[in-house]
């Protein structure tokens, strides 16, 4: 659904991504690790059109979301609005009361309806991640990327954005996932690639892996 082929991208002539390939399958979790600065979030900044790939192709033929690594929320709208404003604009006003809905909807279901009108600075940090997924959910993704979706939470928060992505997943809804957290991404990918000196050193499946943390820990170094 999603093929990242032979990518290369540079910054001020370090490359940074070097010839990278990576095939997401149709309502997989595909997890990206690596070190930090290992070019992670370039590449999904490449696959969301944000960075231009100096080599190589991105292809997908589905709806393809993003979620921020600081939520990016606008602070001067409540959650109602951050979810609105976008898909309002795009689809004009006599469909604002359809997105309200759908805004309302979608917080219901991730367990926010009862901060639809609060600002982002109120929010906890599981709060805010989940106004943010709400959020990338409006446009009804078929993919989603996720750049550090565990950054800044505490461990608690951490397991309930664990089953956040899964029960998003479980609607249909493929997942890459950008992350530095190893014990993050055992627990929900299908798939981990090792991101390291611009190119992907390994790829496993965590769930048929006895260690799966320690072998990934392996290529850090
Ligand atoms: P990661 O997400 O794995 O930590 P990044 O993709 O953010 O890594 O960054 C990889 C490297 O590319 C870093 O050294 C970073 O400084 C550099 N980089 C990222 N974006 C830019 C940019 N727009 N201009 C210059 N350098 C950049
Ligand atoms: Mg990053």
């Amino acid at each position: 659904m999603l093929k990242i082929c032979n990518v290369s991208k540079s910054f001020n002539g370090v490359k940074i991504l070097d010839g990278v390939s990576i095939d997401v399958e149709a309502h997989s979790v595909v997890g990206l690790a690596g070190p930090s600065g290992s070019g992670k979030s370039t590449l999904l900044r490449c696959t969301q059109k944000l960075e231009t790939p100096d080599g190589g192709a991105i292809e997908y033929d589905c709806k393809v979301g993003f979620m921020f690594q600081d939520f990016q929320l606008f602070p001067h709208m409540t959650v109602l609005q951050n979810l609105v404003y976008a898909p309002a604009l795009k689809a004009g006003p006599d469909k604002r009361k359809q997105c309200i809905d759908k805004a309302r909807s979608i917080l219901k279901d991730l367990g926010m309806e009862g901060k639809a009108l609060e600002y982002p600075r109120t929010l906890s940090g599981g709060q805010k991640q989940r106004a943010a997924l709400a959020r990338s959910l409006m446009i009804d993704p078929d993919a989603l990327l996720c750049d550090e979706p565990t950054s800044g939470l505490d461990i608690a928060t951490i397991t309930d954005v664990v089953t956040l992505l899964q029960s998003v997943n479980k609607l249909g809804v493929t997942i890459v996932a950008a992350s530095h957290d190893l014990d993050f991404l055992t627990q929900i990918s299908d798939k981990i690639a090792l991101l390291r000196g611009g190119k992907i050193v390994t790829e496993i499946n965590p769930k048929q892996r006895e260690d799966p943390i320690g072998y990934l820990k392996g290529y850090y170094g």
